[in-house]
């Protein structure tokens, strides 16, 4: 791939490497869901997967470029539509400041979605999305371009979206922003259904204890390097665990 800037292959290679690392932590939902990153300087272009593929089938070379719309750059002969993209390009369209989005509908994820309380704050990864959980009423598969008003209503200024009864979104600056946001979701979903089912009262934490672990999650994300910490040493203990992702990748 001769035709793209080297800012592009740049965030071509850390796209690959998420959609890998959601694999390997075993957060796929077969071919289906997206990890979208918009276009370096652009406003409506974005790299999002191949319809069809498995996430450790992504490579740098073959993702494709789509507008807002879900609309396919280039030949659409050549590769199928990207299917569902409404989502993503909703939330890409509204927010200048999400730059990469993942959706995923993981076991416990999905389940802490079908509860009227959503995600728990009594956990240590809950505590940290106090207030920060945007929730949007189940209206069926998430295709069609008349729910984007409302989702981007349920949505707000938050950057995680949970979708009643289906799945979770989150936003974020950057692909490894948006890779730790994940982590934290999905880490408060798993500890909410195992104290669910352990008999007994959960251990409440204060809302101004909250509010403070809230606060100082969202600066970690935005004001510190953790997450690029945390997504590079995740892609090295992948790689060295699969060896190479993809044909030609020697990093
Ligand atoms: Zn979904």
């Amino acid at each position: 791939m001769t035709d793209v800037s080297s800012d592009e292959w740049r965030l071509r290679v850390r796209l690959a490497e998420c959609y890998h690392l959601v694999d390997y932590f075993g957060w796929t939902e077969m071919i289906f869901n997206h990890i979208s990153v918009r276009l370096p300087g652009e406003t409506r272009r974005y790299l999002v997967n191949a319809f069809g593929l498995n996430y450790d089938e992504i490579s740098p070379e073959n993702l494709l470029v789509v507008n807002a719309d879900g609309k396919l750059e280039g030949d659409p002969a050549d590769k199928p539509n990207p299917a569902g993209f409404a989502l993503h390009g909703a939330i890409h369209a509204a927010r200048d400041d999400v730059h990469c989005i993942i959706h995923t509908h993981t076991s416990e994820v999905s389940a802490v979605a079908v509860k009227q309380g959503g995600f728990s704050h009594d956990n240590f990864y809950g505590a940290q999305l106090f207030g920060r959980v945007g929730y949007h009423a189940f209206e069926g598969i998430t295709l069609y371009e008349e729910e984007r008003p409302r989702m981007l209503e349920s949505l707000g200024d938050k950057h995680v979206l949970v979708l009643r009864n289906h799945g979770v979104a989150v936003g974020e600056s950057d692909i490894a922003r948006a890779f730790f946001l994940l982590w934290t979701v999905q880490r408060a979903a798993e500890i909410q259904c195992h104290a669910g089912m352990i008999p007994g009262p959960d251990t409440p934490i204060s809302d101004k204890i909250r509010a403070a672990c809230a606060r100082d999650a969202a600066w970690v994300i935005s004001s510190t390097n953790a997450a690029d910490k945390m997504f590079d040493a995740a892609v090295r203990k992948m790689r060295r665990e699969r060896g190479p992702l993809w044909h030609g990748d020697n990093a």
